[in-house]
């Protein structure tokens, strides 16, 4: 398997395929590669086979700070943690790195003008680690207690106890609900561009969506595929102005604005899709290989939700004050779960370091608690 990473042969190991490999506790992975991410994807294999883990184990551990996600805000706020001398753990379901790793290239994090989203993903992570923060990653968090002085968490395989925690579990793509959609996720409908785009090279796809999310995701497969439609139910863009500029100018991408799908089609994989004038109500069938969804993102936020975090008015999004703190005292949030207005990485690594820092003189400065 390596060396087809190495070769950088393009492939896609769900579950079933992993577990052969890598034992059955990688349950939540969804391991992708494709070119230029290869390497990542290598050492990240390397690193789960030298570090098994034992589905059995039972433990108790107690720590500083508890960062539940490694991605871009759990990831800043284990750095500013470890570095102050708390005694930092991050928990993450997947590999850690977060959604910045699917982005196909982040042309906007300063001081890197270009940088794929793998690649910013681990500098990150590797960062974190060298701070001396502790990663388990592929370690869902299952139930947490968060009222009392000691917080409570506990995820697949172990229990632990800390005096801080953040939640910084960042979002997850919405569906745009129509017929066929779930029927073919995975075979032909997919959330991840970089992740999939591959696997439909000179073929004729869809994305769906009009924010910054559908145009990155189109630009990316533009230089993929054979030809690329972009409906969007919209009049005009939502996405930043060079952006929607670039879309506009590519010579393989048709835009159908004002247009929404009405179903995805196929027999064993997608192979059209019906598509709807919002206007006329025409509609039409289109052939395509693949449908991309970019219609937005909603928060991660149902456990904290459950154990008493408070949510934003009339939203799931957590509510934070300028601090990061929750409503639960020792209680932080960090990143794309909270009601923060802008969801970037940048945002996120802010956010993620105030929260650090702020359980840090939880910590520290008992007197300054509210
Ligand atoms: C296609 C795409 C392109 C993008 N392009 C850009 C860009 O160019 N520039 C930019 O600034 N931003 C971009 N973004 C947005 C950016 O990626 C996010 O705003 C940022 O990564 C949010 O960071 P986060 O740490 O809040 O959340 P995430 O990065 O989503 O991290 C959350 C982590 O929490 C983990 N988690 C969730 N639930 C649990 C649980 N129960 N237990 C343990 N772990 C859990 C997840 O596995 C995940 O790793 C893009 C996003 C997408 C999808």
């Amino acid at each position: 398997m390596l060396a087809w990473v190495l070769l950088g042969i393009r492939f896609d190991v769900k579950k079933e395929r992993v577990e052969g490999v890598l034992g059955p506790d990688l349950d939540v992975v969804d391991v992708h590669c494709c070119f230029g991410v290869c390497y990542t994807v290598a050492t990240r294999i390397i690193h789960k086979l030298q570090n098994p883990i034992d589905s059995e184990v039972t433990f108790m551990e107690n720590w500083d700070l508890i960062i539940i996600g490694a991605g871009a805000a759990g990831l800043a706020a284990g750095i500013y943690g470890a570095r102050s001398g708390l005694k930092t753990l991050l928990l993450d379901e997947k590999m850690a790195g977060g959604t910045a790793a699917e982005a196909p290239l982040v042309e906007n994090y300063p001081g890197f003008p270009e940088i794929a989203g793998t690649e910013l993903a681990d500098k990150m992570t590797l960062h974190c680690k060298k701070a001396g923060a502790v990663i388990h990653d592929i370690e869902p968090v299952v139930s947490m207690d968060l009222k009392g002085e000691t917080k409570k968490i506990k995820t697949n395989r172990a229990e632990y106890e800390a005096t801080t925690v953040i939640i910084a579990t960042g979002a997850h793509y919405n569906e745009i609900g129509v017929k066929g959609e779930k029927e073919f996720h995975g075979r032909g409908v997919s959330y991840c561009g970089v992740c999939d785009g591959p696997f439909f090279k000179g073929k004729h796809v869809l994305v769906v969506g009009g924010g910054n999310s559908a145009c990155t995701t189109t630009l990316y497969l533009s230089g993929i595929v054979g030809e690329l439609t972009l409906v969007h139910r919209r009049e005009a863009f939502r996405a930043e102005e060079k952006l929607a500029k670039d879309v506009l100018s590519k010579a393989n991408v048709n835009v159908l604005f004002n247009t929404e799908i009405l179903e995805i089609k196929g027999d064993k994989v997608v192979n059209s899709v019906i598509l709807s004038d919002v206007k006329t109500k025409q509609t039409r069938e289109l052939p395509v290989a693949a449908v991309f969804v970019q219609v937005g993102e909603s928060p991660n936020s149902s456990l904290a939700l459950e154990v008493g975090v408070e949510a934003e008015e009339g939203g799931k999004s957590l509510k934070i004050d300028m601090h990061q703190r929750t409503n639960l005292s020792g209680v932080f949030a960090a990143g794309d779960v909270t009601n923060h207005p802008v969801k970037q990485v940048g945002t996120a690594v802010g956010q993620g370091i105030t929260a650090a820092l702020e359980a840090y003189s939880y910590i520290k400065r008992p007197y300054y608690r509210k």
